[in-house]
């Protein structure tokens, strides 16, 4: 049964909805609630887009009801958002605040209604991670008190903006707002997108993706690196961080904006998720938490919505890993321990449909393992993976993959690497 706006406001069950928002609201959150409910019923996914676009056609003033009287955190950026959004949230999470958040990395405006209308009954903090196209609109709507930026990379090549218009809006957008900007200094594009904001907090975020970076995104010109610095001959220069690491790309001491220095030790593999985490730990203290509790408590943290999960595939032991653009390869490169690989490679409308991306990817890294390629991509990997030197073998049915590399290096763990619908296909199918 799908409650009345009446009931929605008082259901004996929590807290009232808080009297600001309007009837027109309530009753986009009844039809979103209701409309996400059947989708999750009937297995047409994680439900949260279909409700929440039709709340907000309801209700278009809706996002900004539901987000007042709460502090929001934007986190936005190519790579590390859902990760860095679930650090945050299990952050302040852990220190007493019920938090809102789209935990199922649904990150446009639709999800973001479906999130906060899911808690409109609490008055805490809402930690929500955004497409970096929408970053311009979502920062109007919502009013942040936080904003993070993590990266800027190409990602899906076919319908996105070049990555330079993007940190251009964002400059625009982020000029005259008042809220906090924790930025990555260590990405020119991001420094470019944040450098007129009133109010910025720089962490050495890291990047190990610098081929969309090496122009000057002010003047044009080249961008020199020497080492963690970069600068340009027009001034345009890496700033200095408050938040960073001690030890480089290591990135396993902290150095927080006191000057002392923490271990960040994480359940989540790699330095780039502890760069994350340091960057969601910058974030924390706009909301009264101290950094060193915020990393402390990110500990919990052993999965994100199935990423980096061990799971078991047809009995097969198997790390799941997921990957949808060079950068995202390249730092995953680094965490994909020994034992059998397998790629699965999709592409759909979500993963965009050109896989040319492939080429961009340093598969060389890979050659000497045993490495299945799967997906309906598969062809296209495993041309790439041949040009490579990588010797592989190409079963097309994911689940098969994952058998036949099961059987390739018995008694290890499959390294399961799959883009977005690749990914998410697995999971549902036979990861338990
Ligand atoms: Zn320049």
């Amino acid at each position: 049964m799908v409650a009345t706006p009446g009931e929605l406001a008082h259901d004996g069950a929590g807290s009232p909805v808080p009297d600001r928002i309007t009837l027109r609201t309530r009753l986009g959150m009844v039809v979103a609630a209701g409309l996400n409910g059947l989708s999750r019923r009937l297995g047409a996914g994680q439900g949260t887009v279909l409700g929440g676009r039709a709340g907000l056609a309801i209700a278009p003033g809706g996002l900004a009801e539901l987000a007042a009287g709460r502090r929001v955190a934007l986190i936005s950026g190519t790579n590390g958002k859902t990760t860095t959004t679930a650090l945050l949230a299990a952050a302040l999470r852990s220190h007493g605040s019920a938090v809102v958040t789209n935990s199922t990395g649904s990150n446009m405006p639709a999800g973001h209604f479906a999130a906060l209308a899911a808690g409109a009954r609490t008055g805490g903090p809402a930690v929500l991670e955004v497409d970096e196209g929408y970053l311009p609109q979502s920062l109007a709507a919502l009013a942040p008190a936080v904003v993070v930026l993590l990266n800027l990379s190409r990602d899906q090549l076919d319908r996105s903006s070049e990555v330079r218009m993007v940190a251009e809006r964002w400059r625009g957008a982020l000029a005259g707002t008042p809220a906090t900007v924790i930025a990555n200094a260590d990405d020119p594009l991001v420094v470019h997108g944040a450098r007129d904001a009133a109010s910025v907090i720089w962490v050495g975020g890291g990047v190990r993706w610098r081929a969309d970076a090496a122009g000057c995104p002010a003047c044009g010109g080249g961008i020199a690196y020497d080492g963690e610095a970069w600068s340009c001959r027009c001034g345009f220069r890496r700033p200095s961080p408050q938040f960073g690491f001690a030890d480089g790309p290591a990135a396993r001491t902290a150095v927080l904006a006191d000057g002392r220095l923490v271990p960040v030790a994480l359940k989540l593999p790699g330095a780039f998720n502890r760069r994350n985490a340091l960057v969601a730990a910058a974030a924390a203290e706009v909301f009264g938490l101290s950094a060193r509790a915020a990393l402390e408590s990110m500990r919990v943290v052993e999965e994100v919505a199935g990423r980096f999960a061990l799971r078991h595939v047809r009995g097969v032991p198997t790390r799941m890993l997921l990957a949808k653009n060079p950068a995202g390869w390249e730092e995953l490169l680094e965490v994909v321990t020994p034992g059998p690989v397998v790629i699965a490679i999709n592409a759909r409308v979500a993963d965009g449909r050109d896989p040319s991306w492939l080429w961009d990817v340093p598969f060389e890294r890979l050659a000497g393992r045993p490495v299945v390629a799967t997906g309906e991509r598969s062809l296209d990997l495993s041309v790439r993976l041949h040009y490579a030197g990588v010797s592989h073998e190409r079963v097309p049915e994911p689940l098969g993959a994952v058998a036949r590399a099961g059987e390739l290096g018995p008694g290890q763990v499959v390294q399961f690497v799959g883009n977005y619908t690749a990914f998410y296909d697995l999971l549902r199918a036979g990861a338990h």
